[in-house]
């Protein structure tokens, strides 16, 4: 019998399986961790196949050495998924295989999934002993103790001995799961009756498939969620439930805590090392039957998933940009279709492109119209920042968000100041008269960058001067970049002395617990204003949060990217839902330069669907996803000449595939990135636009000419997030 083997580093040398005997004396499954050795060193493996027969020459093969667990750590569902991934996104299986396996227990970090206890056998009688000194120290430790850790033994009388007693049968093993005790809640469960929608909402999903619940922001979502795990809970099975990004949504959290108990395993991204792999351990032994987690948590080893919830749905961080890049909804499909369950994804502002495939119904539609406490969503009036000017106004805040504020704290009520802050680039923009500067090729915004001074397109590569004059009225009031949240609170403060002012961004909520700390405090101040970045803008629940304000709501419309209007009305209606939860009446103002823009006629009236109507059509015309594709491969190396040379090499690859597919490819090129140097390694990239037609086979084609052994990092990536 043979083993393909992946060794467990994340090297493109060591990206294939090797193939080992597996000895008569070992049992080998599917998924085992196996010591093997490797070159001159041991290395620990994943086995991903069995076979009778090698393609290798059968008498240069090894043998495994050793089996390092009682049972596989990667079970066959993901062994399968692993693959699909593979396939899907084109990686590299040694850089999936870390998404599958908690850090504790790869590269050689040999931990046990047990801890093993030794204590003394009952049969024991001393002359087995007779003369070995340390064997008989350790044989007296044992006695003045119950059970002693095996390798606490090893460390204190040495291998050969504790090895020596533990072979006479004088040692005998006990073996322990090492669990920590999740933490419980200190939260009650609130008891909530469904009303009618949410009672519709849990019944319509079937026993598979996809759905897509979109339910205005304080319709009651996390609710139906709750309900839909309970249900597959008494059914004996187990639940996923994702969400952005748990630190920022601590309510959540507790909500599931609440209801579920132990039961619960969270993972995300401000646990350690050590507590990661202990709620990864509860849910591989089935202790943890709903695990609650940012996107990595669709890799968590649970069996007989009857559930996947994504919340949230719209959210960018379900894409991961870094490497291994994967779209985490593709993956829970995967996984459903697999353990033959529904995926349940809920958003008050889906993407364009889930709406698109409900509209042609590969995607079931629930709604939910109302809030569930029946209250109106908040007004959002529009304040138009020219006119400001035109008044002689040229501060961040409008009269109308002062007057509203002033309000606000008379009424010892509670205010939010939403910046929008994103990434390191920003557009031009007339203050006269609105213009902003366009590609001429690709009708997407340009990009400000300040190092050079320059507008790029991020499709194209296309660059173009600076503005110092407005093309369109002549004014040289050209508006660039933000502000950013430290200066509106100093301004908000020199306005309102006495008043709490809180931040919240990267930068004060660094520290471990700094979203909860900023956010309770918030909670216990009456009155209060808290001035934030996107942070702000999801799921919290404050009941005495009146108004918001939103600063420069056309930070995001103009970000040089087709999905900016998109992203634009998906944050104004995520932030404005935050507004007037409960008995209290919310209103929203939103200041712009750009107030007959559509976004805001359709984001002012809460009209999603107005919105997805104009915004398909526009994508249909200028044939952007989802009526397209975008192929971005990025080529990534410290040496200048040896990115350029590759990218030149597989560009004319590319050329031959764009002649075979002439009517397909709509757009092709290569260009440096508009962000040319990351940690000091040159960027290049080929950006490909092409027809859905026969996409999945072009995409493959194109995949084939990056496949060659090449000194740069090639990221592969479709419909990217972001180009620069
Ligand atoms: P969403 O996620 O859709 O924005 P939430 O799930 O946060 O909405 O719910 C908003 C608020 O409504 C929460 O405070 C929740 O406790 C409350 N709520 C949900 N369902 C009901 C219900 N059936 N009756 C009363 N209150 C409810
Ligand atoms: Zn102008
Ligand atoms: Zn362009």
């Amino acid at each position: 019998m043979f083993a393909s083997v992946i060794i467990d580093q994340d090297t493109k040398a060591l990206d294939k399986v090797f193939d080992y005997r597996v000895p008569d004396k070992i049992e080998i499954q599917n998924g085992d961790r196996v010591l093997v050795s490797f070159g001159a060193r041991m290395m620990q493996g994943f086995v991903v196949e069995l076979k009778e027969k090698t393609d290798y020459d059968e008498k240069k093969i090894k043998n495994i050495v050793a089996k390092m667990d009682e049972q596989p750590i990667i079970k066959p569902e993901m062994l399968q998924l692993m693959k699909f991934m593979c396939e899907e996104f084109h990686l590299r299986l040694t850089s999936v295989l870390k998404l599958f396996i908690p850090s504790e227990i790869r590269e050689g970090k040999i931990k046990e999934l047990f801890v093993k206890w030794g204590k003394l056998s009952k049969s024991f009688s001393a002359e087995q002993i007779k003369n070995a000194k340390s064997q008989k120290k350790a044989v007296e430790a044992l006695q003045n103790k119950a059970r002693i850790k095996i390798v606490d033994l090893k460390k204190e009388f040495g291998q050969s001995a504790v090895k020596a007693l533990i072979e006479k049968g004088i040692i005998e093993i006990e073996m322990e799961r090492c669990l920590r005790k999740p933490f419980s809640s200190q939260q009650e469960d609130k008891k909530i009756i469904l009303n009618e929608l949410q009672k519709r909402a849990v019944e319509s999903v079937g026993e598979k498939g996809v759905y897509l619940l979109h339910g205005v922001t304080g319709s009651g979502k996390t609710e139906v969620y709750m309900n839909l795990i309970a249900r597959v809970l008494e059914k004996g099975q187990n639940a996923i439930m994702l969400v952005p990004e748990i630190s920022l949504t601590p309510q959540v959290m507790a909500n599931f805590k609440s209801r579920f108990g132990d039961n619960v395993a969270v993972l995300h991204s401000s646990l350690s090392a050590g507590e990661r792999f202990d709620e990864w351990k509860r849910l591989f032994f089935g202790e943890a039957r709903v695990v609650v987690g940012a996107r990595s948590a669709i890799f968590a080893p649970l069996d007989k998933v009857g559930i996947i919830i994504i919340d949230e749905q719209h959210e960018q961080s379900y894409i991961s940009e870094s490497n291994p890049r994967y779209d985490t909804f593709e993956i829970a499909k995967f996984r459903a279709e697999y353990n033959n369950c529904p995926l349940v994804v809920g958003s008050a502002t889906p993407s364009v492109d889930i709406y698109e495939q409900a509209k042609h119904g590969d995607v079931n539609l629930i709604e939910i119209p109302t809030r569930a406490n029946g209250k109106e969503l908040p007004k959002i009036q529009i304040v138009d920042m020219m006119n400001e000017l035109r008044v002689g106004n040229s501060g961040i805040f409008s009269s109308q968000l002062l007057s509203d504020l002033a309000n606000v704290i008379n009424e010892k009520k509670q205010a939010m100041i939403f910046i929008n802050r994103r990434g390191f680039s920003s557009f031009m923009m007339c203050r006269e008269c609105g213009y902003v500067a366009k590609c001429e090729a690709c009708d997407v915004n340009l990009v400000y960058h300040r190092e050079d001074n320059r507008l790029k397109c991020h499709y194209c590569g296309k660059q173009y001067r600076a503005l110092d004059r407005c093309p369109n009225c002549g004014s040289d009031k050209i508006k660039q970049g933000a502000v950013g949240t430290e200066r509106v609170v100093s301004e908000l403060k020199e306005i309102f002395p006495n008043v709490k002012i809180l931040r919240m961004d990267n930068d004060t909520t660094s520290r471990k617990n700094g979203h909860e700390k900023i956010l309770s405090e918030f909670r216990e101040s009456k009155p209060a204003i808290l001035v934030g970045t996107q942070m702000i803008a999801k799921g919290h629940d404050f009941e005495d949060v009146v108004l918001v304000g939103i600063i420069d709501a056309d930070q995001s419309l103009y970000r040089g990217d087709y999905r900016s209007t998109e992203r634009c009305f998906q944050l104004i209606t995520q932030v404005s839902g935050r507004a007037g939860r409960s008995q209290s009446e919310g209103k929203v103002v939103l200041q712009t330069y750009s107030p007959r823009h559509y976004v805001y006629k359709f984001a002012a009236n809460y009209d999603y669907k107005g919105f997805f109507k104009k915004e398909e059509n526009l994508r249909k015309t200028a044939l952007f996803p989802p009526f397209s594709k975008i192929i971005r491969i990025l080529f990534a190396h410290p040496d200048e000449n040896v990115v350029r040379d590759e990218l030149k090499m597989c560009y004319n690859k590319l050329l031959k595939v764009r002649e075979k597919y002439f009517d397909e490819i709509i757009y092709m090129d290569a260009m440096k990135s508009p962000v040319k140097k990351i940690k000091n390694s040159f960027r290049y990239q080929i950006v490909i636009r092409l027809l859905l037609k026969n996409s999945r086979e072009i995409e493959n084609e194109i995949f084939k000419c990056t496949d060659d052994n090449l000194k740069s990092s090639v990221f592969f990536e479709v419909n990217p997030e972001s180009m620069s």
